[in-house]
């Protein structure tokens, strides 16, 4: 069989888009199938949408808190269908970016979505449609379509939005109600409200961002509870009834709550439609492709990366995990992708951002004896004249009999920021006592994390 490409990247996403530019710079004939819109979760529908609605969102408590560094303002109105259109306007100059950068790198651009025909070809379909002319054949293929919102099975769920939804927006109504209590679910809650949108937020269990240290998801959920976003803990959707703009959701508890709309932020799962793994002998496990340390399926030529692989699902990994099957397989460089310590932030408000292990783990891990935990809760200075606003909470995980920090989290403000940088300390294994012996910047938030005791 004739096998035009040596690469045939199956999305064009951040992964994705990642390794097919990556192999294209090593030489490789590479080809890039996307049905949707080039840029993926990240661009089009995800972090960078999602970051500048959180921009937008913030408006408001300056607004507030204004007068009492002296600015006086009258008439300021929030407009939230202005904020989406220039979301959408900035979005779309990214898409276009990405496809100049394809062209620009040599990657053939096929549009259409992409389904195997056997381990080494892969047909094209638009609007439905098999496009029987354009079959492509490969020497390797790359699985990089990434995941998609997961409705929960209850009646009526298609009348709620999933996050994709929500940049589609013309404005927002007055009063939402959320889903979930993970990642999705907090940031847009924040963003509504910070919109001057009522929101109501229905978390199944009894308390917020599971998975992350308990002490810094109480102190994301007093401080949107101080907001004002309404939490209702321990409810579970039953049913959704009404129309668009017009909704009634009920709970397993027989709450029912009306709403202009409702946001169902409960998850996300690899996006396996279409694609005929059976024709690949690409087998899964559970729902997910699973892939060795070297991003390679059961079958040696065909690969997968990003979220479709549900490992860690966040834009860098995906990046690095796609160049480095690409570094490997076309350049010579073979290497695999560090997946310990990535840092993640939630970008709620106040944000969370955190490295390492949480409290909990280290416990788990290391028992109690050995962990100590240093912790600073205060207000920031840029809450000292409005005197409001939720407080920080820094907090250092150590391990006794090494001196190592074994997690950096942080809640406040610019927490992404501050932790990004902590992150590389910690790569390097860096102790308490390095930290202690870090001269502070003075007057920051994050000085905290050098003056610990
Ligand atoms: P998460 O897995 O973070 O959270 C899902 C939430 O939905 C959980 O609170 C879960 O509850 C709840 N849930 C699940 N099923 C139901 C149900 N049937 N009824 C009620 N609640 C339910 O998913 P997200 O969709 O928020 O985010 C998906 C992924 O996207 C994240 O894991 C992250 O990897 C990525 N992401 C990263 C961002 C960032 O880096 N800032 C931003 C957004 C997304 P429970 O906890 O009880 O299971």
């Amino acid at each position: 069989m004739e096998h035009p490409f040596d690469l045939i990247v199956l999305g064009a996403g951040s992964g994705g888009l990642a390794a097919a530019k990556r192999a294209a710079s090593h030489g490789a004939k590479v080809a890039i199938v996307e049905g949707d819109r080039v840029g993926g979760t990240c661009v089009i529908r995800g972090c960078v949408p999602k970051k500048l609605l959180v921009y937008g969102s913030l408006y408001r408590e300056q607004l507030e808190v204004a007068p009492s560094f002296g600015v006086e303002l009258s008439d300021a109105r929030i407009n939230a269908g202005v904020l989406l259109a220039n979301v959408r306007q900035e979005v779309d100059r990214l898409n276009a970016l990405h496809i100049d950068l394809l062209a620009k790198n040599g990657v053939e651009l096929v549009t259409g979505w992409g389904s195997f025909t056997s381990p080494n070809s892969v047909a094209v379909s638009r609007n439905g449609a098999i496009d029987a002319s354009q079959e492509l054949h490969g020497d390797h293929i790359l699985i990089a379509v990434g995941g998609r919102p997961h409705r929960p099975d209850i009646p009526g769920a298609e009348l709620g939005w999933v996050s994709d939804d929500m940049f589609m927006q013309s404005s927002f109504p007055d009063r939402v109600v959320v889903v979930g209590a993970g990642f999705i679910a907090c940031e847009f809650a924040c963003i509504l409200h910070g919109l001057g949108v009522e929101v109501i937020q229905l978390v199944r269990g009894d308390h917020l961002l599971r998975g992350f240290d308990r002490e810094l998801s109480t102190a994301v959920q007093d401080g949107m509870q101080g907001k004002g976003i309404d939490l209702r803990f321990g409810e579970n959707p039953a049913a959704l009834k009404g129309q668009p703009g017009d909704l009634v959701l009920s709970t397993q508890s027989g709450e029912r709550f009306s709403c202009g709309g409702v946001l169902l932020a409960t998850g996300r799962r690899p996006f396996l439609q279409g694609l005929n793994l059976d024709a690949a002998g690409v087998v899964l496990e559970g729902r997910r492709i699973s892939v060795d340390a070297n991003q390679s399926t059961n079958i040696p030529h065909i690969f997968a990366v990003g979220d479709v692989t549900d490992r860690i699902n966040l834009t860098p990994v995906a990046i690095d995990e796609g160049r480095a099957f690409a570094d490997s397989v076309f350049g010579q460089k073979p290497r695999q992708v560090n997946h310990d310590l990535v840092a993640s932030a939630v970008f709620s408000q106040p944000e969370l951002a955190t490295v390492g292990l949480t409290e909990e783990q280290s416990i788990d891990r290391y028992g109690k004896d050995q962990v100590k935990v240093y912790r600073a809760r205060f207000r920031s200075m840029a809450q000292a004249l409005p005197k409001r606003g939720p407080r920080c909470l820094l907090k250092l995980i150590v391990d006794r009999n090494t001196d190592r920090i074994l997690g950096c989290h942080m809640v406040g403000e610019h927490a992404a920021e501050i932790i990004q940088m902590a992150s590389i300390a910690l790569a390097m294994g860096a102790t308490k006592a390095d930290f202690d012996r870090t001269m502070a910047l003075h007057p920051t938030v994050s000085e905290e994390f050098v003056t610990m005791t």
